[in-house]
């Protein structure tokens, strides 16, 4: 059966990192709502228009918008998905489990973490223009400062990760997406990770959880 996973956390908590590593080693599929909104907005669409101060202002994009936007971006026929950033209310969970979930195993990961430790993270936090690889000044810095290890890129501060921005979005993941988690644990598809703990060992529990194999030098 075809698995759909769930990445739930605060920003920062990790859940981009991992998806890349899933995608990179077990060709699973990424999908990432803030991924996509913010090349709405580089690409200057009319919806990204729409979005762009709301984004910037650490609150979310409306259910319908959003859910749209996987729905179009998805194929169901042939792949298992990470959904990274959503669903981020219950409202979003309830389209994807009655829409795009039919003939799914579910599987949602918790990247559970301290809020102090995330504003760090996210204000150092340094994303590539060009390939999406994340990078921290702090934890795991490139070798050539500014450029992506990976692709040679640009290496920028995402306009939302400033100190006010963050702690508003904390704000808003407390107050929307928590019910998210209760919803998971209620249908026995929760699992927590403690997103402290090295991506590596991340990567291994995460691993397990699906039943795959990953091998680390
Ligand atoms: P992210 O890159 O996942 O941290 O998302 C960046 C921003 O995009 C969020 O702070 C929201 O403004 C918006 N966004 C991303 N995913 C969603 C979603 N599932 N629902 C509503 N807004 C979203």
């Amino acid at each position: 059966m075809r698995r759909q996973v769930v990445f739930i956390g605060a920003p920062g908590s990790g859940k981009g990192t991992q998806s890349k590593r899933l995608v990179k080693t077990h060709g699973f599929v990424h999908l990432s709502t803030g991924d996509i909104l913010r090349d709405e907005i580089a690409r200057k669409t009319s919806l990204g228009e729409r979005v762009s101060a709301i984004i910037s202002g650490g609150q979310l994009v409306d259910d319908i918008t959003t859910f749209e936007l996987v729905k179009n971006r998805i194929n169901l026929a042939n792949n298992s998905y990470i959904f990274d950033g959503f669903p981020r209310t219950v409202n979003q969970a309830n389209l994807l489990d009655s829409e795009l979930s039919l003939d799914c195993k579910v599987v949602a990961f918790y990247f559970e973490i301290n809020i102090e430790e995330l504003v760090k993270r996210v204000v150092s936090r340094r994303i590539c223009e060009g390939c999406g690889s994340i990078f921290n000044l702090v934890s795991n810095v490139s070798r050539l400062d500014g450029t992506c290890d990976d692709c040679g890129g640009i290496l920028v501060h995402r306009k939302d990760d400033s100190e006010i921005t963050v702690r508003r979005r904390m704000e808003v993941f407390e107050n929307r997406t928590r019910p998210v988690i209760d919803y998971y644990n209620g249908r026995g598809q929760l699992n927590r990770i403690e997103a402290i703990k090295s991506a590596d060992e991340i990567e291994r529990q995460i691993g397990q959880v699906l039943g795959l194999n990953i091998v680390k030098n």
